[in-house]
């Protein structure tokens, strides 16, 4: 058995793989694969999928949740025109690749994107403060956890104009309050399910007020009317996102995802600060509880230790290309005995 560190599509439960793996051949007497999105057995999963999400983070009344497709990078455009109000203009806290890809998406829909805060003097290695919004704006977009470079926002931040956050890389870890979001959106491929559905969980009284002419498929009115079934949704990855969401409720939900994965985090940082062999690569107080970013003090010693994680069964360590070093990234899935293999691998080096 492999201890999965990728940064996504990720690990999922063994039982849902399982489960998942049953439904390909049976499925009410059909493959899950070959069966109509129309159908009134899929109609049901969608419907408890989206159910389920609700459940799972203590969505209140007046939000609808949509299964689409298109990965998060369409979500930045997506955001983009369904927040677009009377000044065309979005504020954007640029965080990280993602962030800045959000702010290109932006421009994209025809709007002024305005960085307010940036951490690109750093190598985007903290998480920014910024003092006020300026006038004018019609929202104010954040990327909650960076995926690539290893930070995380540790509370939402304060704004009196509608809230956007890409959360594509820890929704489902811990609680969030909801009721402070105008749109939340977000990749399956981290603590939900396979690649192949993005998440948006949308207030229903922002729908149909864009400044502008949304194309179909862009827009999340049109989603909502039609149950997310405006077209044929990625239906596999519905099938097997409902499936972990059900394992995880049963399993204590968002809270015990929580607790789980601060013990892994901390049992991580623990060794990256007391080993003198690593260093950390971002400011201690932003650090990621899911992608925890490390490089070696002595680079003489990257044979040996990349050598002695690869023997150990351990995949996906490499840090991103753009950062280098050593990237752990620590999903729901990933059992800490998981995160202790990693870290005895550190003490041997
Ligand atoms: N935002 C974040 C925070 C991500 O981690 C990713 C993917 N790693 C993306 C956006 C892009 O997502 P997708 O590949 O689903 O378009």
């Amino acid at each position: 058995m492999k201890h999965n560190f990728g940064a996504g599509p990720c690990i999922l439960p063994q039982e849902v793989f399982k489960e998942a793996a049953a439904a390909v051949l049976d499925f009410n007497g059909l493959s899950i694969l070959e069966v109509s999105h129309r159908s009134a057995d899929f109609v049901k999963v969608m419907e408890e999928a989206r159910e389920n999400v609700k459940k799972a983070l203590n969505v209140p009344e007046g939000y609808t949740v949509l299964f689409l497709q298109g990965g998060a990078s369409l979500g930045f455009l997506i955001a983009a025109y369904n927040l677009a109000g009377e000044h065309k203009r979005g504020a954007y806290i640029n965080t990280g690749t993602w962030a800045t890809n959000a702010i290109k998406e932006g421009v994209n829909a025809g709007l002024e994107a305005v960085s307010i805060a940036s951490s690109e003097d750093k190598g985007f290695n903290y998480i920014p403060e910024f003092d006020e919004i300026p006038e004018d704006i019609d929202f104010l977009h954040y990327t909650s956890n960076n995926t690539i470079v290893g930070t995380q926002f540790k509370s939402i931040p304060e704004t009196n104009v509608p809230l956007i956050c890409d959360m594509s890389s820890d929704i489902f870890s811990q609680p969030i309050d909801v009721s402070k979001f105008d749109l939340i959106y977000a990749g399956a491929q981290k603590n939900l399910g396979p690649a192949g559905a993005t998440l948006y969980i949308v207030k229903d009284s922002i729908l149909g007020k864009s400044s502008l002419n949304i194309p179909s498929y862009l827009d999340l009115a049109i989603h909502a009317k039609k149950d997310s079934m405006f077209n044929t949704p990625p239906v596999f990855s519905v099938f097997v996102s409902n499936l972990n969401l059900k394992h995880m409720l049963k399993n204590g939900g968002v809270e015990e995802m929580g607790r789980k994965n601060k013990a892994k985090a901390d049992l991580l940082y623990g060794e990256i600060d007391s080993n003198p062999n690593f260093e950390g690569t971002t400011e201690v107080k932003d650090r990621s509880l899911m992608n925890v970013t490390f490089r070696l003090t002595d680079d003489s010693k990257k044979e040996r230790f990349d050598k002695l994680w690869n023997d150990g069964n351990i995949i996906g360590l490499k840090g991103h290309r753009s950062v280098g070093g050593y990237r752990a990234s620590m999903y729901n899935a990933l059992e800490l005995k998981s995160v202790q293999a990693l870290v005895d691998i550190m003490k041997s080096l």
